[in-house]
């Protein structure tokens, strides 16, 4: 572990109370200063005797190794997609399937760090209010520290498969009257009275340990940096923590070149995506977002100004996809690759093909992929969208006609 500080990440005010979510002197959002100089020293292979996952990156981190709550997170695979890059049209594609983490999503990321810092506060209760992954990631590792936990759900807004998880893991599951915006309000308040440890994405401590998608995937690529890096942005935490990850490797020397971050946003909850089409530092929130990729649909994304941030400083871009093509794109993962993934997650591949298509993504370019969830979690975005079963007799001839039809 480094020493690290928790600084505004607008005035640069030091915050020093943990139960504070929002700086104190301006109201901005919170980030970790982590002080690197030890690993200056270090290379890449000193951290390779810990297996791939997050805690490999153990000197990144802003938690004690020794209060880690962790169910093996990270440690996801790359793959090499050659079919889907054929398909698309681009000369390398790697997918990043983080939906092969312990519940399904790369919140557990996040999560392991973030109940790791609660266990070190001694605190006793978290709560996050969410679309429905970050929910589920927080009760498993509340349940596995031996913690109270409440999550705040939008009612009648997630995916089956993330509430059965919440459920599940023994969490208090309450159903807010209202989109998560408004869940996330309510769940701030409580932390605000100190009745829970908050780990929403105002949380400093989760984007730390979403950084080791990122170290990953640098290790998996042997350093070799690729020339973008593509992925959902719905809050806008993910990309954040991408962006410092990077930012941090430039720092202690480990790669000279900077990816171009490329977020990808659902249509219906374009507030980011509009913001980077005009130029602007800040984006307008949208009123009542919606999609079909529900671990996106948010209308004012909390780190949607560090996501445009990211954008700016790596050179990336921004754009929006339509319901319809994210549902193409997550049948060609399917098809192509045999890697089944949530609607959210597939927005980054049918965000590569339409930048593609513009030209914005060059057809020499290595791209990564970061496909965040698991399509397990949403089997009835699947089903809705699949031909249904066929029925059948009960004798082979009846399977033959079938077959031969
Ligand atoms: C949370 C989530 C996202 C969005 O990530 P942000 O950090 O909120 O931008 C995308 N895909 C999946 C599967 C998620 O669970």
């Amino acid at each position: 572990m480094a020493s690290h500080r928790v600084v505004c990440w607008d005035c640069g005010a030091d915050v020093g109370d943990p139960y504070v979510y929002l700086c104190p002197r301006c109201g901005g959002l919170l980030s970790v200063k982590m002080d690197l100089e030890h690993v200056k020293e270090m290379e890449p292979k000193d951290l390779m005797k810990e297996p791939l996952g997050v805690w490999r990156y153990a000197p990144f981190m802003p938690v004690d190794p020794s209060h880690r709550v962790s169910i093996q997170e990270g440690g996801t695979p790359l793959y090499d997609a050659r079919r889907l890059a054929a398909d698309v049209g681009v000369s390398e594609a790697h997918v990043k399937f983080d939906g092969l983490n312990p519940t399904g999503s790369f919140k557990d990321r996040g999560m392991t760090v973030g109940v790791s810092r609660a266990r070190e506060l001694g605190a006793k209760v978290v709560g996050c209010a969410s679309t429905g992954n970050t929910s589920a990631s927080l009760a498993a590792y509340a349940a596995k520290a031996d913690m109270k936990c409440a999550v705040f759900l939008p009612s009648g807004k997630v995916a089956a498969g993330k509430l059965a998880q919440a459920l599940f893991y023994g969490a208090k599951v309450l159903s807010v009257d209202g989109n998560f915006d408004e869940a996330l309000g309510l769940a701030r308040e409580m932390a605000e009275k100190r009745r829970l440890y908050l780990l929403n994405s105002i949380n400093p401590y989760r984007p730390e340990g979403q950084k080791s998608v990122l170290f990953e995937i640098m290790d998996q690529l042997g350093y070799d940096v690729p020339d973008r890096i593509i992925l959902p942005v719905g809050n806008a935490g993910n990309i954040t923590a991408v962006h410092k990850a990077v930012m941090e490797l430039e720092e202690v020397g480990w790669i000279d070149k900077i990816p171009m971050l490329t977020g990808i946003q659902a249509a219906g909850a374009p507030p980011v995506a509009r913001a980077f089409a005009a130029g602007k530092d800040d984006f307008v929130p949208e009123e009542s977002p919606e999609t079909i990729a529900t671990a996106i649909r948010i209308g004012n994304p909390v780190n949607g100004r560090r996501a445009l941030r990211a954008m700016y400083d790596t050179g990336g871009s921004c754009t929006t996809v339509t319901d319809e093509e994210i549902i193409d794109a997550q049948r060609l993962l399917g098809k192509t690759e045999g890697v089944c993934v949530e609607p959210a997650s597939a927005a980054s591949v049918a965000g590569l093909r339409k930048l593609l298509s513009m030209g914005v993504i060059d057809k020499g370019e290595r791209v990564v992929c970061i496909c965040t969830g698991n399509g397990l979690k949403d089997p009835d975005a699947i089903i809705q969208n699949s031909p249904p079963p066929i029925p059948c007799g009960n004798s082979v001839e009846d399977v033959e006609r079938i077959l031969s039809s």
